[in-house]
């Protein structure tokens, strides 16, 4: 069994691998650049949704259901509350819901309830919504939000209070020894030997693994915190399927930092070093004319605050996690596609399996798969 691991990356997924291995008995030592959960990464900010509609994907399913589990058992563990139970509004507009349909079926097997409601119904419950141009609409139970940079920070905390090590510096090279990678070199010029890596270095995977560059776009995600009326605090979560493969979502205010909103456009690219994260001004006006068509109440909403993510797309929305290649004791966890961060937990303890007892990598999840024909999408099309 490899004793000393080395993981790069303590954002969602790095954070809790390292986690999980330190709490399996390896000796585990977590680099970072900038530290867990930082604001450069796509693991920072403030919240994430947690929700188990995936359009009847078994893989993705299995893995946040498992997830949900982890959240709150280590929310107690920690004593840290890290998810917050609330509903999720999915609303579509002008398109067919499959994903929602297709979701149905293996959510109520797993115990999980989405149910459509008439929109009758709907206008009813949330009077201070406009669902005139919603065609149908579906109501998530069990979903949740999770806190995002304040979680990896508390991750972060725990390993190292089992006693993983910890340096934040910036590793500029693998260092290899035939097929095997013997150590990481560091910015400063020291090597950190070990028996295994771990990758986890989300939009920055490719300059430690050129082979990925081809396949990870990363992409600019602008999320805006508005001021609103308290009739809008208690609202579920909400998402929005519009025509035009176009996606928006939102969190109601939390802790009065405000009401969230983003818009899940994906072909801004970002270099996740250099480029400004100020608003943009198109972005801004587009959000508010969706807001404001969708909640009356809001004409004009003043901005609280604002945060640019990033995105770590791989080219079907699927993840990738696989060997790095031609390293038979490394393995890269990529491809996070802006739903990557509620299956942090189940992720650290897949891997951690996987080491410990070759507990399988869902194929779906291989880098292979890009060497055949392989369908370019959305983890919100369905395959
Ligand atoms: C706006 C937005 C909304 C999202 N909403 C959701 C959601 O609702 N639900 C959900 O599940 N997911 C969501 N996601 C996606 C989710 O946040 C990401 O998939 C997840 O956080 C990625 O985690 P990661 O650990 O792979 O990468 P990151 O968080 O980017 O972490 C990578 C880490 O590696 C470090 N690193 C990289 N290279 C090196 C190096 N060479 N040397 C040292 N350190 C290095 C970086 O500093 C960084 O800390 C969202 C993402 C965004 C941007």
């Amino acid at each position: 069994m490899a004793k000393k691991i080395v993981v790069i990356g303590a954002g969602a997924w790095g954070g809790w691998t390292a986690f999980h291995l330190q709490m399996a008995g390896y000796e585990v030592t977590l680099i970072d650049q900038y530290g867990a959960g930082n604001a450069l990464s796509g693991s920072g900010d403030l919240t994430r949704i947690i929700r188990m509609a995936y359009g009847g994907d078994k893989n993705y399913s299995a893995l946040t259901a498992r997830s949900f589990e982890l959240w709150r058992k280590y929310s107690k563990e920690f004593n840290t509350q890290m998810i917050y139970d609330r509903k999720a509004l999915w609303m579509f507009r002008g398109i067919n819901p499959a994903y929602a349909e297709e979701s149905v079926p293996l959510m109520s097997e797993m115990g999980f309830k989405l149910e459509e409601l008439p929109i009758d119904v709907l206008k009813d419950q949330y009077p201070q919504v406009n669902f005139e141009d919603i065609s149908r609409a579906y109501l998530e139970h069990d979903s949740a939000y999770l806190l995002a940079s304040v979680s990896c920070q508390q991750v972060f905390r725990q390993f190292q209070l089992c006693g993983g090590a910890f340096v934040q510096e910036k590793v500029i090279e693998l260092v290899w020894e035939g097929s095997e990678v013997s150590a990481v070199r560091l910015a400063n010029g020291e090597l950190v030997i070990a028996d295994y890596f771990v990758l986890a270095c989300g939009p920055w995977l490719k300059q430690l693994v050129p082979e990925v560059s081809e396949f990870i776009k990363v992409s600019r995600q602008e999320v805006y915190y508005f001021n609103v009326p308290e009739t809008y605090h208690d609202l579920p979560i909400w998402v929005e399927f519009r025509e035009g493969e176009e996606m928006f979502y939102g969190i109601p205010d939390h802790f009065r930092h405000g009401f969230k909103f983003a818009y899940d456009e994906r072909t801004w690219l970002l270099d996740p070093d250099n480029d400004h994260r100020h608003i943009t001004e198109e972005i801004l006006e587009k959000m508010k004319g969706i807001l404001s068509n969708r909640f009356p109440l809001l004409a004009d909403p003043m901005v609280l605050r604002h945060h640019t993510c990033v995105y770590e797309n791989s080219p079907d929305g699927d993840f990738i996690i696989d060997r790095v290649p031609e390293a038979s004791n490394a393995i890269m966890m990529a491809g996070s596609s802006g739903h990557g961060f509620k299956m942090g937990p189940a992720l650290g303890e897949l891997i951690t399996e996987h080491l410990m007892s070759s507990r399988p990598i869902p194929k779906a999840f291989s880098f292979d798969r890009f060497n055949n024909s392989f369908q370019v999408k959305t983890q919100y099309q369905l395959k």
